[in-house]
């Protein structure tokens, strides 16, 4: 009998497909605020946050990052992965892109719920820790 012997191409690829294949199938097509439908994460969410999270390979990962990276390409360092589509949960590729920190901020400005938030803030002082503290 021949040794079952996978190239290291082979590997990677088996790897990606199959976690491809998880984050798929814990997601449900929904519609969204885009033209195109939304694929939301059912699963467990990031421990303290409103985004999917996954343990795989001994590590925590941010759904949508993962998703950006199996679908799209790799992260580049300091870089965040930001949704056009607004849904903290959603795994769509083409719902997300890269961005940097000061992305993230103009991205958060350009946002109905950012001015809603703004406005709230201002005018209850004494609830105002409690949002900056989820910051
Ligand atoms: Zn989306």
């Amino acid at each position: 009998m021949e040794d079952c012997v996978l190239h290291q191409d082979e590997v990677e690829l088996l790897l990606s497909d199959s976690i491809k294949l998880i984050l798929i199938e814990n997601t449900v097509i929904t519609e969204g605020p885009l033209d195109t439908d939304c694929w939301v994460w059912q699963a467990t969410k990031y421990s303290g946050t409103d985004y999917g999270g996954l343990y795989l390979f001994k590590h925590r990962w941010y759904v949508h990052r993962l998703a950006y990276m199996m679908f799209v390409g790799p992260i580049p360092d300091g870089m965040w992965v930001l949704h056009k589509c607004d849904v903290k949960l959603c795994i769509r590729p083409e719902h997300l892109y890269l961005g940097d920190m000061r992305d993230n901020i103009a991205d958060m400005y350009n946002r109905p719920w950012f001015h809603l938030w703004m406005r709230d803030l201002m005018k209850k002082p004494t609830k105002s820790h409690k949002h900056w503290r989820r910051f």
